[in-house]
């Protein structure tokens, strides 16, 4: 894929401009940190989703998907520990009443730090915060905060108030009467669906650990600080993989899935240097190891995605709450020969942001191209070089002329392909016009029908990333395209 992108809001502009992502009721002046799909967004977004849910669900034959709901039983999130744990340490800065996530803050300050060429204080900053945060030090990172002179963005001042948790769940009431024992949570991750359905499934599929359960759907977060475009938003979708495996295996599976999920990103064209590990010091409440799989977004390295062993806690919340038996008999033998009997498994969790995946895809595909043509002139454009598998329409069919017989050629062309990729058909304007139109989309491929195509039966097929244009014979180009987005 190409150079990334340097100007964040030229890639945010280009999003809005192509119909790709939409600030969210927009014609209301939009709502922070929500944002809607347009539809060529929409289109990319389920072609990585349905990558994912291929590669998990097909070709794992150990992991099934499910599709659960968002509104769950309330002491789901009492038992997961969402309701007491589920917060954030943050400070407000009392000049401008903005409220800050403090390790957000912190990392800003350091990453000013860094690009200033203090590049030793920028580390000891957030290796001192690493360790406020995993001991909850509150004082601790007020005191890191004050000593540095950190200042609020918008204030410029460091009057800062102590820190404090903040719960990120929102709640809303179920049923008619707002009795507080109505109260519902939206899901603030999808991975609880797959818990409290374990035994069903497991059941159900007669799956024999160590197996998976797999599943996509939107979240919600009550984001403090909700900015950088699609990176966080307060309404977004997860794609998640619970596995559940015997206890004590746990840290052989957590490698592989490490490996396993780092290797998926470079299938879907990441480059292996614009990803790396960042293994978490302050652990959550239910794992016993985890790290970020990180991508050098436009605005520095960020977390992607999540791999974290979560332990038997989940099942075993699940089971004291429920009062029901969450546990699976292991008929496999042991050393001594005898089987490993019942046990509540243990899980190793992937969790991705779908969201953070497509602006993944984005940045790396948006390119502004300029080049001297054969007569000396400059020529430019702007790619979205999205890989050809996941790009939202495979193929534009463009007749030359809207007459002639043209248009009824490509039509037929448009028919015969239709059920096998996306297709894209359009008449109107000069060719060079279209063709640049398909590249700011991500179009990997046109063909023009002119009237050549009515004489010898070949169109004209271009490619988008090297521009090449090359004469095939209509009938191949169905196979051809097939082939491509293998
Ligand atoms: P962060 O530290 O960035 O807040 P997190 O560690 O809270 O993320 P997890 O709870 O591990 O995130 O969630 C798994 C994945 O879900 C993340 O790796 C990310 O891709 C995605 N995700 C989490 N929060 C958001 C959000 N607010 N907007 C978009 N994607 C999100």
């Amino acid at each position: 894929m190409a150079n990334e992108v340097n100007n964040f809001q030229e890639l945010i502009s280009h999003c809005k401009e192509y119909g790709y992502i939409f600030q969210s009721s927009e014609i209301y002046d939009g709502l922070a940190a929500v944002y809607d799909y347009g539809q060529n967004g929409a289109q990319l977004k389920k072609n990585i989703r349905d990558y994912w849910w291929k590669s998990m669900t097909q070709l794992h034959d150990n992991i099934v998907g499910i599709d659960a709901a968002i509104f769950m039983h309330p002491t789901t999130w009492k038992a997961s520990g969402h309701v007491d744990n589920f917060s954030d340490p943050m400070i407000d800065n009392k000049d401008s009443n903005k409220r800050y996530r403090v390790d957000h803050l912190i990392e800003s300050y350091a990453d000013e730090q860094k690009a200033m060429g203090n590049e030793q204080l920028a580390t000891a900053l957030l290796s001192m915060m690493d360790v406020l945060l995993a001991k909850n030090d509150f004082a601790g990172l007020k005191k890191l905060i004050e000593d540095n002179k950190i200042k609020c963005a918008v204030s410029k001042t460091s009057n800062w108030t102590d820190v404090r948790e903040f719960n990120l769940m929102f709640s809303t009431q179920i049923g008619s009467v707002a009795e507080e024992s109505d109260t519902i949570y939206l899901r603030p991750e999808t991975a609880q669906g797959i818990f409290v359905n374990f035994l069903n499934v497991q059941k159900t599929g007669r799956m024999k650990i160590p197996f998976g359960i797999a599943q996509t759907g939107k979240a919600f977060r009550n984001e403090i600080v909700a900015r950088q475009f699609i990176f966080r938003m307060r309404e977004f979708e997860q794609m998640e993989m619970q596995f559940f495996v015997r206890p004590g295996t746990q840290m052989e599976w957590y490698n592989f899935w490490k490996e396993e999920r780092k290797k998926w990103h470079e299938s879907l064209g990441v480059p292996a240097a614009k990803l790396r590990f960042h293994d978490h010091v302050k652990l959550a409440h239910y794992a016993d190891a985890a790290l970020d799989i990180e991508f050098e977004f436009p605005f520095g390295w960020k977390e992607l995605e999540g791999i974290h062993s979560r332990t038997d806690f989940d099942l075993k919340q699940h089971q004291e709450y429920s009062k029901k038996k969450i546990q699976y008999f292991d008929n496999d033998l042991n050393e001594a020969g005898k089987p490993y009997g019942n046990y509540i498994p243990y899980v190793v969790e992937t969790s991705v942001g779908l969201d953070r995946l497509v602006l993944t895809i984005l940045s790396l595909s948006y390119a502004e191209e300029k080049w001297n043509k054969e007569d000396g002139t400059e020529d430019s454009r702007v790619v979205l070089r999205i890989p050809a598998k996941i790009a939202p329409t495979k193929l534009a069919i463009l007749p030359l002329v809207k007459k002639d017989g043209l248009p009824e050629i490509a039509r037929e062309l448009m028919n015969d392909c239709k059920q096998s990729f996306h297709c894209f058909y359009e008449e109107k304007d000069a060719i060079g016009k279209r063709y640049r139109r398909m590249d700011a989309i991500g179009t990997p491929f046109c063909v023009t029908i002119d009237h050549q195509t009515k004489e010898d039966n070949t169109v004209t097929i271009r490619y988008r990333d090297t521009m090449v244009q090359e004469r095939i014979a209509l009938v191949e180009v169905k196979n051809l395209l097939t082939e491509k987005l293998k």
